[in-house]
C-alpha cells in the first residue's frame, strides 16, 4: 500500500473506503473497544474493512435482516457518564488521589488540593486535538507536577491507516510516567469486579498504551481502573497489569492487512451502504472472507449474519477456535462427519489412507469406534 510520508491513506484509499461506505454516509469512528476487538481477530478481513471504512456495521447487520442487540443500553450511557463527571469533579482531585494511591511510586508526592494541572486540550478536529494532547504531554513531563488530561486525544496507525483514540484520562506523575486512566460503571464488589469485564477494560487500556507509546514516553505498564465501590456510587480503583495485553495487542494488529489489499480485492460494484438491497448487501459482505468464531458473539455487529452463513456451510469455525485447530484440515462439519463414519469401512487391511495422513482424522475414528463399542455395551447390559 503505498501512503504518503505521514503515513495518511493515499487519497485514491480514501475514495475507495468512503464508495463502500455510500454516498453521504459519515464515516464511523473507530474506538478502542472496536480496536481491542479487531486485535482480537486480525485474521477477518471482513471486519477489518468495514470499521477501517468507517462502515456503521450495526446498521449494515440491520440491512442484512441480522441485527445483533449490541452495545450499551442508554440507560447504562447515561450512568457512564454521570459517573465519570463525579470521578473528575474537582479540578480531578479525587482521581488523582486514587492515581497516586494505587499506582506512584512509594517515595511521589501526593497531589495538593488545587495543584493538579489540567490543561486545555480543545482544537478542531482529531488530527488537531492529537497535537494539542502530544504538546501538553511533553510540557506536563517536563513540568514534573501532576497533570491531568481529560479526554486526550492520541493516535495509532492500524492496518496502514491513522486511527484517533480518546482515553477516558491520563494522568502524568511527577517522575513523568504516564498513565492511562479507566472509568467504569460496573461495580467493584469486595475488592474484586468480574473478570470479563476488566479483561475488555485492560484490552481497551492496551490500546491506548499503545498509542502513547507511539509518543515516546515513559507510559505506565498498569492502567488505573476505576468504577463505583460496591453498590454505591463512590469511586474506587485498582491498578490493572496490561504487559501480556499490550504484547498481544501489537502483535495482532501488525497481523492486521492492509486495507489497500483488501479494498483492492473486492469485485467491481462491492458496497456497504446500508441503504442498498438486502441480497446486494450479502453479496458485498460476502466477497470480503470472515474468520467467524463464538466470540464475535460479543464483540461485532455482524456476528448473528457471519455465524448464519457459517452454519450454512457447514464451518467447524461455529465449534470454537479450539475445536477448529484441533480438526486439522476438516473444515466442514460433514466432512468431520465422513471421517468418523469411515470407521465403519475400517477392514483388516487398516484404516483409510486418510486417516494415515491426517492425524484428527484418525483420532475421529478411533471416537467413533469407542463410542459404538461404549453404546452396543450399554445395549447388551
Ligand atoms: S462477526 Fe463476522 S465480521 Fe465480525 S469479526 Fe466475526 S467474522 Fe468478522
Amino acid at each position: 500500500m503505498s501512503h504518503n510520508s505521514d503515513s495518511q491513506p493515499t487519497t485514491a484509499l480514501r475514495r475507495r473506503l468512503a464508495e463502500l461506505r455510500g454516498a453521504d454516509v459519515a464515516p464511523r469512528p473507530m474506538d478502542a473497544r472496536a480496536l481491542a476487538a479487531l486485535a482480537a481477530n486480525p485474521g477477518c478481513r471482513r471486519r477489518a474493512l468495514l470499521d477501517g471504512a468507517g462502515v456503521d456495521k450495526g446498521a449494515l447487520a440491520e440491512a442484512l435482516g441480522s441485527p445483533a442487540p449490541f452495545g450499551q443500553s442508554q440507560f447504562a450511557f447515561v450512568r457512564g457518564h454521570s459517573f465519570e463527571a463525579r470521578v473528575k469533579g474537582d479540578g480531578g482531585a479525587e482521581l488523582m488521589r486514587l492515581v497516586h494511591a494505587r499506582t506512584a511510586a512509594a517515595d511521589s508526592p501526593a497531589p495538593e488540593p488545587g495543584g493538579v494541572s489540567v490543561p486545555d486540550l480543545s482544537a478542531p478536529g482529531p488530527a488537531g486535538r492529537a497535537e494539542r494532547t502530544r504538546q501538553a504531554l511533553e510540557r506536563a513531563t517536563a513540568d514534573g507536577g501532576w497533570t491531568l488530561l481529560d479526554h486526550p486525544m492520541v493516535r495509532l496507525e492500524v492496518a496502514g491507516s491513522p486511527v484517533h483514540l480518546e482515553p477516558d484520562a491520563v494522568a502524568v506523575h511527577p517522575d513523568g510516567r504516564w498513565t492511562v486512566v479507566e472509568i467504569k460503571s460496573f461495580p467493584i464488589l469486595d475488592g474484586s469486579a468480574d473478570p470479563a469485564k476488566v479483561g475488555a477494560a485492560a484490552r481497551q487500556a492496551a490500546v491506548y498504551a499503545l498509542a502513547l507509546k507511539a509518543l515516546g514516553g515513559r507510559v505506565d505498564e498498569r492502567a488505573l481502573l476505576v468504577c463505583p465501590k460496591d453498590f454505591s456510587n463512590l469511586p474506587t480503583a485498582e491498578a490493572v497489569d496490561l504487559r501480556r495485553q499490550i504484547a498481544t495487542t501489537r502483535r495482532q494488529l501488525a497481523r492486521l492487512t492492509r486495507l489497500e489489499e483488501i479494498a483492492a480485492a473486492l469485485p467491481e460494484g462491492a458496497t456497504f451502504d446500508p441503504a442498498r438491497p438486502p441480497a446486494e448487501l450479502a453479496g458485498s459482505v460476502e466477497s470480503v472472507p470472515a474468520a467467524y468464531a463464538p466470540q464475535c458473539l460479543s464483540t461485532c455487529e455482524l456476528a448473528f449474519h457471519c455465524r448464519d452463513r457459517a452454519r450454512c456451510g457447514g464451518a467447524v469455525e461455529v465449534l470454537g477456535r479450539e475445536v477448529r485447530g484441533e480438526l486439522g484440515g476438516l473444515a466442514t462439519v460433514g466432512a468431520v462427519l465422513a471421517a468418523a463414519r469411515d470407521e465403519a469401512r475400517d477392514t483388516a487391511d487398516g484404516p483409510p489412507e486418510e486417516a494415515a495422513v491426517n492425524p484428527a482424522a484418525a483420532a475421529l475414528r478411533r471416537a467413533a469406534r469407542l463410542r459404538a463399542e461404549a453404546l452396543a455395551a450399554a445395549g447388551r447390559s
